[in-house]
């Protein structure tokens, strides 16, 4: 969360970071300036601008301000234990291979959408009231085959357990793909979605509005699980961002 505190009164605020395009918001209470921003796992380590431009109706020219931030290498645990898959998720036969590339084809076009209005507000609230079973990061093996890094949180939830949305948002997608299962994705504004997977029984129809809290559908284990659980992920402008950060954030 970046928070910016103007000398100036201004109209609005907008920056980049990291090549996006940032909408920041006014909280009045604080009279601060605030944007959800985020970091991918590849990024190299180093000094990155955030560059910000003020606009005053009042004035022709924008107020423009830069500041650095570190970005630092971070250690993610590796699980060692291996999980068993069935084998239609680490050898697709070739009409299972249609069924993936389909379910690519839907997350490339639906999940790099950014709407330009924040839909969220205030904290983002846990998905279930559950222990975690594996954090953001972690390395997994799957029949001996190392994975791409667990770009999510997993709740630890047997089937049927209510699955609650983090925030206030739209309903991108609920439909079931391959690996997902179940799959459900809120779009909460500028970028950021929250993703909900392996359900048993979807609550809501894409495009529904709902609120936080709102029951989206019930956990499961569908698509590519090792058993029932709640998998969930946080997306900013095409980057998976780990949702326990997300949900400690004294968001206003
Ligand atoms: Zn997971």
């Amino acid at each position: 969360m970046f928070q910016v505190k103007s000398p100036a009164k201004l109209d609005s605020l907008s920056g980049t970071w990291l090549g996006h395009q940032l909408t920041f918001s006014y909280n009045s209470a604080s009279k601060t300036w605030i944007a959800l921003a985020g970091v991918s796992l590849e990024t190299t380590p180093g000094k990155y601008a955030l560059e910000l431009t003020g606009h005053r109706s009042a004035l022709n020219s924008p107020l423009t301000f830069t500041r650095t931030f570190p970005v630092t290498r971070a250690k993610y645990p590796v699980i060692k234990v291996e999980l068993k898959v069935e084998k239609k998720f680490t050898e697709p036969t070739p009409e299972q291979t249609a069924q993936i590339e389909e379910g690519v084809k839907i997350k490339h076009d639906y999940l790099n959408r950014v709407t330009p209005e924040r839909e969220w507000s205030g904290k983002f609230v846990a998905p279930a009231h559950a222990e975690i079973s594996d954090v953001f990061g972690s390395q997994r093996i799957f029949n001996g085959k190392t994975q791409s890094p667990h770009l999510g949180l997993d709740f630890r939830v047997p089937t049927g357990t209510p699955v609650a949305a983090m925030n206030d948002g739209t309903v991108l997608l609920a439909r079931p793909l391959y690996y997902e299962g179940n799959f459900v994705v809120i779009d909460h504004g500028q970028g950021l979605l929250t993703l909900y997977l392996h359900l048993s029984e979807f609550k809501v129809r894409e495009g529904d509005v709902v609120k936080r809290g709102q029951e989206l559908g019930l956990s499961g284990g569908t698509g590519r699980a090792t058993g029932p659980h709640l998998h969930v992920a946080v997306r900013w402008q095409g980057t998976y961002l780990d949702p326990s950060r997300l949900l400690q954030l004294p968001l206003p």
